[in-house]
């Protein structure tokens, strides 16, 4: 029988819906969801293709390349948690994560005296209130930090909506990027398109970036706008970095490589950090990975659980304009949940 379910697409932190197809409980494609406030039906090719993840699911838990049962992983999980001083356990919670899961990752973390870590694209203390897409769309002025027409298309499209109602736009991008082609100047730092353009700024204007260097950018960036009263937009790379930015404290990229130097034992739930952070990940002498599919990351771990994917969970996420969002299963499944999995550990520490 083919089914369409509505869940919400988690491949950046726009918060788009999706409606996922499935044929006798396989999933097969996406279709558009049209009432969707945040992108009208349409989905970027990257929201199209989330669905490979899917298709690439772990059945078997892995401890040392080795197919073992969930309990087993679970049994040497545990005695390496035990033979290791808790100040060099580091649990690693993802923007991948629903908000629920995060609450059961930190509760976890401080019930046994571990390091917690987020990273979410080395934004740090983003407190109250932020643009809306609508400001985006509304907004006199733009200055854009990071291709986001390319890596955030359903965000693009409000910039191109603004662009085509009159507003500036100025970025800091490479010349050959999507978001070059709608922008009216284009600078070769942050800095630059700060110092140029930041004067240019009124109360509708809106700054959108989705990486920065430094700390000391994002305090550029925050200054620069209260000093026009506009407003800021973090559009983080992950469906829900702004909710676990809420519950635990992200990193920046160089403090996140000073805890990772004092890791023993690295656990890390539903993220892929080899390819993201520059770190010689050898030198942890475990690392765990709960993963709905395989990536670089489980790969390099000696132990690997399966969690469910996003299709097979439910819970909330929190998009890049700070909205609550909830989201259904669309799928049945015999995987476990992050939050299932923990409780497990905890049951046997
Ligand atoms: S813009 Fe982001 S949330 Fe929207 S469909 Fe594309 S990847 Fe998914």
């Amino acid at each position: 029988m083919l089914e369409i379910k509505h869940t919400l697409c988690p491949s950046c932190s726009v918060g788009c819906g999706i409606n996922v197809v499935s044929h006798d409980g396989d999933v097969v494609g996406t279709y558009p969801y049209k009432r969707h406030p945040v992108n009208e039906g349409k989905n970027c090719l990257n929201g199209r293709n989330s669905i490979e993840v899917y298709k690439n699911k772990l059945s078997n838990a892995l401890v040392s390349n080795s197919n073992v049962d969930i309990d087993k992983a679970i049994d040497e999980i545990c005695s390496n948690l035990k033979s290791k001083d808790s100040e060099k356990i580091t649990v690693f919670c993802s923007g991948n994560n629903s908000v629920e899961d995060i609450e059961a990752i930190k509760d976890f973390a401080e019930k046994n005296n571990y390091n917690i870590a987020l990273y979410a694209d080395n934004i740090v203390d983003i407190d109250g209130e932020v643009a809306s897409y609508e400001d985006v769309e509304k907004a006199s002025k733009l200055i854009v930090i990071g291709d986001i027409l390319y890596t955030n298309p359903l965000i693009g499209r409000r910039i191109i909506h603004a662009k085509e109602n009159g507003a500036n736009v100025y970025s800091f991008t490479p010349e050959s990027s999507v978001t070059a082609n709608v922008s009216d100047e284009i600078c070769d730092s942050i800095d630059d398109v700060l110092n140029n353009f930041g004067d240019n700024l009124d109360e509708s204007s809106v700054i959108l970036f989705n990486t920065v260097n430094s700390s000391e950018d994002l305090d550029k960036i925050k200054e620069i706008s209260d000093k026009a009263n506009s407003k800021i937009l973090p559009v983080f790379s992950k469906c829900n970095s702004k909710g676990a930015c809420d519950i635990v404290k992200a990193q920046s990229k160089e403090d996140f490589v000073e805890l990772l130097n004092g890791t023993d034992l690295l656990l890390v739930f539903n993220d892929d950090l080899i390819p993201e952070i520059d770190f010689d990940f050898a030198s942890i002498s475990t690392i765990v990975s709960f993963v709905p599919c395989e990536n670089s990351t489980s790969n390099a771990s000696q132990i690997v659980v399966p969690v469910k994917s996003w299709l097979e969970n439910e819970g909330s996420f929190v998009n890049a304009m700070g909205e609550t969002q909830t989201f259904d299963a669309v799928i049945e499944s015999d995987a476990l949940g992050v939050d299932e999995i923990i409780e497990k550990i905890q049951n046997k520490l």
